[in-house]
């Protein structure tokens, strides 16, 4: 695997303007730009600090407003200023010179794990094998890894698994290749097994699993929702809705509710309570303030604020809203964000 893999590296490679060094300021910058940028995006970025900065005791001694303005348009400003420090320690501890291991660069703040592997591989020809994002494509596919690569177990089993399919010979060599395996070939849609260096030995190949390698289980977003309540008070009825299909809580009883942004005081409901035609511009109601509750779903956060609005004349809801008697509530399956307005020892007075 390793003698076809370098071969077709050496044959296949694209000349960018970082390979080809083993100076370690040189492949620092490189990885640090490439690590939130495209090759063809990073590449004017790269040139720009190399011709500004061409030593890492220059890049320490540049104002850091300079260096953030050269950094302009790449996001991630928390980065421009760690390498500012990192520039710094390495120009006064280190007498401007890199750390030549992993062990020691990855004491420098601002340099991960996959940074330092590859400056201590590249620049240092140690034998530590560099994951990136292509790496993990190609190693799930080619070695069959169905574990997801977000998992923190994941990223021990890949880092594994990198570590013992590297050629400790070659260690620059092997990583380079691997990473542009990756990037040219072993493509996330469809890959170019065909003309692929390792594909006789491929897993993904063999079994046609491409499609399915690798795993990455994508996080849920956690969403933020804010609910107004209206608990009407109408003689001694108040109302209900029983909430639908396709949302939380289903099946769940509710007083009639605005999903909205929460609103601040009586004036602000008593105007949406008009403008949604739950009572008309003439009522007189009155609307008092009974409890905001926070509530945390597994990926919804819920704000919801309740209100008490007193009637004389009945409220006009939606066919959908039931009338029940206030003290009847209890009876009913309410969420559990109800149930602590309900059971709330200090707003009995203000609701039964
Ligand atoms: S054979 Fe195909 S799936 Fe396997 S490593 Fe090569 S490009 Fe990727």
């Amino acid at each position: 695997m390793h003698q076809k893999l370098h071969h077709w590296y050496q044959l296949n490679k694209r000349d960018l303007p970082w390979r080809n060094t083993n100076n370690p300021y040189i492949i620092w910058l490189s990885e640090i730009i490439l690590q939130q940028t495209r090759v063809e995006q990073g590449s004017p970025y790269f040139i720009n600090f190399v011709k500004n900065y061409e030593t890492i005791t220059q890049f320490a001694n540049a104002d850091i407003n300079d260096i953030l303005k050269l950094w302009q348009g790449l996001g991630y400003y928390s980065r421009a200023r760690n390498m500012h420090n990192t520039a710094q320690i390495i120009r006064d501890n280190y007498n401007g010179e890199f750390p030549n291991n992993y062990n020691e660069l990855i004491k420098l703040k601002g340099i991960g794990p996959y940074t330092a592997a590859a400056i201590a591989s590249f620049a240092f020809n140690e034998p530590k094998s560099v994951v990136d994002g292509n790496v993990y494509r190609v190693i799930a596919r080619f070695a069959g890894i169905y574990t997801d690569i977000n998992s923190t177990e994941g990223k021990k089993e890949f880092a594994l698994a990198a570590q013992e399919l590297l050629d400790s010979e070659n260690p620059a060599t092997h990583n380079q290749a691997m990473m542009e395996l990756g990037a040219m070939v072993c493509k996330p849609q469809n890959p170019d097994c065909i003309n692929c260096p390792i594909q006789e030995n491929c897993f993904a190949f063999s079994k046609k699993e491409q499609a399915n390698l690798p795993v990455k289980i994508k996080k849920l977003k956690t969403k933020e929702r804010y609910f107004n309540y209206f608990v009407f008070e109408f003689g001694n009825k108040t109302y209900l809705k029983q909430r639908g299909p396709k949302d939380i809580w289903q099946g769940l009883f509710e007083f009639p509710m605005l999903e909205m942004s929460l609103l601040k005081n009586p004036s602000e409901v008593l105007d949406e309570l008009v403008k949604n035609e739950f009572i008309s511009k003439t009522e007189k109601v009155k609307i008092q303030f009974l409890e905001n509750y926070k509530h945390i779903l597994t990926h919804q956060k819920l704000f919801a604020s309740f209100w008490k609005i007193t009637c004389k004349t009945k409220p006009n809801l939606s066919n959908e809203c039931i009338e029940i008697e206030i003290d009847e509530i209890k009876k009913y399956a309410v969420p559990r964000l109800l149930e602590k307005l309900i059971s709330n020892d200090k707003l009995q007075h203000q609701l039964f």
